[in-house]
């Protein structure tokens, strides 16, 4: 009998690798091999003295994709967003945004921490702020009561299950918000997401916003990196704000090597990891024991409530883990399900079988 030739050799760790299905976040995406190719053979230089061409170029191609006069390359997501609100407020100074932000809850505490400002919250249906909201919360202008500064919207909304601000909404709330005297910033970790779902440019979607941020390192794929943009005046203030918390980097065009494939060529593939969510939605419509409204899946994310399962989001993760399926729970029984590039349809389909098995047991 012949013998059964594997032609590939995964140690264990490997093959445990390969067969995971890691829901948890598009965080998780490991780099390309064209990313570590261009990450090998940057040219780098110290970008404290300005001098890393790759890091120029990646600031000088996000300025153009935003048509904005500047943009800053910063190490994290946090940091762009605590420099960015570090620039646009005084110590003192409320911030409105929606309760769930990214901004409030996973930053530590860094509105208070380094701008001295506190947040005024409003919760909203599906995570979307509307003019008519903001409006209601800004502080009148008598002199004992902190002054509303900023308004921060999240677009994709991360934990309202990755909903997309409709162009006209966010619009509205820009102009009401400067008209009040008021700034905006956006969160835009995922607005490209928001763009894929909304088939417009990120430039038009985020044209209104005093400055924003996001991200190389979710659903684009790249290691490490976020970006500030802005204007020149925000961007050379926000490049000594990133220098006093410690984000001054030296030969980072290594990093931003792949930031720039990251921003060049993955845009264009999150319809597919889109695709895969709302397939994923839809089959867990269709399981007992899970709700969700599949129809509102507008981008890679999506929260489902798992409470008529008889299990609470700690016990669905471990059996999840168990079958080597990976999501996070963010309440006592609701479950988060992120797609992206390492994830393709038959994980998701696979993902779908186990969830199925543990509901029904
Ligand atoms: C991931 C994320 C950030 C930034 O996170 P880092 O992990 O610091 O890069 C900011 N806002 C939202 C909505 C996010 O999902």
């Amino acid at each position: 009998m012949a013998v059964a030739i594997d032609p590939v050799h995964l140690s264990a760790d490997e093959k445990v690798r390969a067969t995971t299905v890691d829901l948890r976040s598009d965080t998780v995406t490991r780099p390309t091999p064209e990313m570590r190719r261009a990450m090998a053979e940057a040219e780098v230089g110290d970008d404290v003295y300005g001098e890393d061409p790759t890091i120029n170029r990646l600031e000088q191609r996000a300025a153009e994709i935003f048509r904005r006069e500047a943009a800053l390359f910063v190490p994290s997501g946090t940091m762009g967003n605590t420099i960015a609100i570090k620039c646009l407020t005084q110590p003192g100074q409320e911030i409105i945004c929606e309760e769930r932000a990214h901004i409030y809850n996973y930053e530590m505490g860094m509105l208070a921490r380094f701008s001295g400002c506190v947040p005024r919250l409003i919760s909203a249906p599906q995570g979307i702020l509307t003019w008519a909201e903001v409006k209601k919360s800004i502080a009148p202008r008598i002199y004992y009561r902190a002054q509303s500064a900023l308004v921060s919207l999240e677009n994709t909304n991360n934990m309202a299950g990755g909903s997309v601000y409709p162009q006209e909404v966010s619009d509205e709330i820009c102009d009401g918000a400067h008209e009040a005297g008021l700034r905006v910033h956006l969160d835009g970790a995922r607005v490209f997401n928001a763009a894929a779902a909304l088939g417009k440019p990120v430039a038009e979607i985020t044209r209104k916003f005093d400055a924003v941020m996001f991200c190389l390192s979710k659903g684009l794929g790249a290691p490490v990196g976020s970006l500030v943009v802005s204007s020149r005046a925000l961007i050379d203030e926000a490049r000594a704000v990133r220098k006093a918390l410690g984000g001054g980097m030296r030969q980072a065009g290594i990093l931003a090597a792949a930031g720039l494939i990251a921003l060049e060529k993955m845009p264009a593939r999150l319809k597919d990891d889109h695709a895969n969510a709302r397939f994923l939605a839809e089959g867990l419509g269709r399981i007992r024991g899970i709700r969700i409204d599949a129809a509102k899946v507008e981008t890679n994310i999506m929260v489902c409530d798992i409470s008529s399962s008889g299990m609470n989001s700690v016990e669905f993760s471990r059996r999840l883990a168990e079958h080597n399926i990976l999501a996070n729970g963010v309440g006592p029984t609701a479950m988060r399900f992120v797609t992206h590039m390492d994830v393709d349809r038959a994980g998701c389909e696979r993902a779908l079988q186990i969830i199925e098995e543990i509901c029904r047991a």
